[in-house]
């Protein structure tokens, strides 16, 4: 096996398990794209095992911190089983079978993520170690997820690239039958049809699956507007639990289209309060850029009770944070102006690069351009199958906070 020998001094962060070793902090050492190196202090002690990458600045993602533990395939395969554990509460509670099984680097499998969608396991390998090891991570979900009918690879997402890893458009199924063409899953009272071959990520946002349910109990006959609604999720919760009238926006016509099914599904469910809600909240649905239908609502005169904004990653790096913050700013000033006295901003960061202090301190300056007081009622973060190691702070990728407007 290859050694990586790091420089002097820069062995602290993977003496606290953090998985990243950066090109920089390579004294020496080389292997090919993907392979299982052992990773070697500047005083000679190993350190531990990682994944090779040529590519990327990223050049090694640590696997197992133990010198005596050498990544094989029975590790591999016990490390997708114990992650697949972890999730055991979700199996028993069956209020949802959208589940993520692995979370990456943060479940100690750097660069692959797996979310299971009712019996079918979709797939993303973003490193060349995660791809390497794609068949044994195939097989050792199909043995180990309850119920598994599939694992399919979405391949079709940049940063493959900067891995240089192939980029693919369609979905590969590496292990079972062909999933559906929508999966039809269950979110506690909402039903979504997820589509696994062109829905964004791997078909669905399931790391928002508790602030859904947080922006819910806020909404009993409100005026909803659902900013960056996707499918729907934020506006169908809000509807479940009484809103009055929902306003889905987004820019994406198959998502618009896919969120007007999901009000219709979720509306066949049996649940009673359930029932109520395609009675009583009036939806519409809106095909639009959010940055100039909230213009348009302004101009227009309209306000809202709760209005959610999620919108996509706006700094892909450090270096976009500015800008990034730029875009946050414009957006919750202009949804801050909308809202009635009381209402509610449910507003959400997912990019990584945003720290929590810059995203509270773009929102106190929106809140004082506006004129507004608001108040923090509670913060909002991927759920429990999004964990974030302790020793990967980076995990934490998604920020939210609700608001409630003083005056
Ligand atoms: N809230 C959603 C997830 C939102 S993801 C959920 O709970 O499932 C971000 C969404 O923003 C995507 O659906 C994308 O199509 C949409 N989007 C991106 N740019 C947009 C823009 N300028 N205006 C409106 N929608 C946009």
């Amino acid at each position: 096996m290859n050694k990586v020998i790091l420089k002097k001094g820069r062995d602290w962060s993977v003496r606290k398990h953090h998985p990243w070793i950066f090109s920089g902090a390579v004294e020496s050492g080389a292997a090919g794209q993907g392979e299982t190196v052992e990773v070697v202090s500047a005083e000679g002690e190993t350190l531990g095992y990682g994944w090779f990458s040529p590519a990327s600045q990223i050049r090694v993602r640590m696997v197992s911190f133990d010198a005596t533990r050498v990544p094989d395939e029975k590790f591999v395969t016990d490390l997708v089983a114990s992650s697949v554990g972890r999730r055991a509460d979700f199996f028993v509670d069956c209020s949802t079978n959208g589940v993520r099984l692995v979370n990456a680097e943060s479940d100690g499998l750097p660069g692959l993520v797996a979310d299971l969608y009712n019996g079918h396991v979709v797939c993303q390998f973003t490193s060349a170690g995660a791809e390497a090891w794609k068949a044994t991570v195939a097989k050792a979900l199909m043995t180990y997820v309850p119920g598994c009918q599939s694992v399919s690879e979405r391949a079709d997402i940049d940063v493959r690239k900067k891995e240089g890893l192939p980029y693919a458009e369609e979905l590969v199924v590496l292990e079972g039958v062909q999933p559906p063409a929508l999966i039809e899953i269950v979110e506690g009272p909402i039903r979504y049809y997820v589509d696994p071959r062109k829905g964004h990520k791997t078909g669905f946002y399931l790391d928002q699956r508790d602030a859904r349910a947080a922006v819910g109990t806020l909404a009993a006959a409100r005026d909803v507007l659902n900013c960056f609604c996707y499918t729907g999720g934020f506006g169908l919760y809000a509807a479940t639990c009484g809103a009055a009238h929902v306003t889905q926006v987004d820019i994406s016509h198959e998502a618009i289209e896919l969120a007007k099914k999901n009000a219709a599904l979720t509306a066949t469910n049996p649940d009673q309060t359930v029932k109520n809600f395609s009675t009583q909240t009036v939806f519409e649905h809106v095909e639009a850029d959010v940055f100039k239908y909230l213009r348009q609502c302004r101009d227009e005169g309209k306000t809202f009770d709760l209005i959610v904004l999620d919108p996509p990653k706006f700094a892909e790096s450090k270096a976009q944070v500015m800008k990034a913050a730029r875009g946050y700013k414009d957006i919750n000033l202009l949804a801050m102006k909308l809202l009635r006295l009381g209402g509610i901003l449910a507003t959400v960061s997912c990019s990584g690069a945003m720290t929590t202090e810059l995203f509270d301190k773009v929102l106190a300056e929106a809140a004082a351009d506006a004129h507004k007081d608001f108040q923090m009622i509670a913060r909002t973060r991927q759920g429990a199958d999004h964990p974030v190691a302790l020793a990967f702070p980076e995990g934490l990728y998604l920020k939210g906070v609700i608001l409630r407007s003083m005056s």
